[in-house]
């Protein structure tokens, strides 16, 4: 059995010390008892200190939004992973279609980024996932196969086991435009069966698959209804502590 995750990706919107503390301060309580699902906040760095001091003692984990994968020297604004365990992070999100597209961040840095992550105990939620133009050229599965191959490449099956997967179609970021529930079911299923190919059968049975891409209140529990979607990484609807809540409950929902 899976334990659902939910991450809420704030990106660069919630960033100051009292924004984050103030939605923070509305959700710790309304999440307190739930215990069946992961809960990760991935916070710009200028506030991570702010999660550290508010989110001590609560069943809220802190994430990152990136990395880099060596821990100390001449990397001018570069984040080591050390800084980051040290204000108590335990999730890094890696590979962000933002940092691949923007940023131009190419797998082979990714799968550094991964393996420097897991070498320092940070759990990576690794992001992939295709165009609007991929997936209208039918080739999806094709860029999803490359990038599980190139981002993973060289892990090992323990190494496997603490990373997270978030698919996330490109089309549905910040778009409005959510797969439908059989589309992200059929990509999961797609990736569970290249995870057993590349590794076996019990690691692609084990490793959590978040679905990403508009997840909002009235969309999430459809989505997490289906079998292999694992809880989800939330972009928008993951800086009011009302949706996120409810997005977290539909996550709660659906293992019972
Ligand atoms: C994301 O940033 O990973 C994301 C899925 O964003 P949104 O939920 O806003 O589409």
């Amino acid at each position: 059995m899976r334990k659902p995750i939910i991450g809420g990706n704030w990106k660069m919107n919630r960033g100051t010390p009292q924004e984050a503390k103030d939605m923070l301060e509305r959700l710790v309580p309304l999440v307190k008892d739930i215990d069946t699902v992961d809960i990760v906040i991935a916070a710009p760095f200028t506030v991570l200190v702010t999660l550290y001091d508010t989110l001590s003692n609560t069943n809220i984990k802190i994430g990152a939004q990136n990395m880099y994968f060596e821990e100390k020297g001449a990397f001018t604004g570069e984040i080591s992973p050390i800084f980051l365990k040290d204000i108590g992070v335990e999730y890094v999100i890696l590979g962000h279609s933002e940092r691949r597209d923007i940023f131009k961040e190419s797998d082979a840095l990714i799968n550094k980024k991964i393996k420097k992550a897991l070498a320092m105990d940070l759990k990576p939620i690794v992001c992939i996932g295709e165009h609007l133009e991929e997936r209208e050229a039918n080739k999806t599965t094709e860029i999803i196969k490359y990038q599980i191959n190139e981002t993973f490449k060289d892990l090992d099956k323990d190494e496997m086991s603490n990373i997270i997967i978030a698919y996330e179609p490109i089309w549905a970021i910040g778009t409005g435009k959510t797969a439908t529930p059989e589309q992200a079911e059929e990509i999961h299923v797609f990736i569970r069966k290249l995870l057993d190919q590349k590794f076996d059968r019990e690691t692609a049975d084990s490793i959590r698959i978040q679905y990403g891409g508009s997840i909002n209140a009235k969309n999430a529990e459809d989505l997490f209804n289906k079998e292999n979607i694992d809880g989800g990484l939330v972009g928008g609807a993951s800086l009011q502590s009302d949706s996120l809540f409810q997005i977290i409950k539909a996550a709660d929902k659906s293992i019972k």
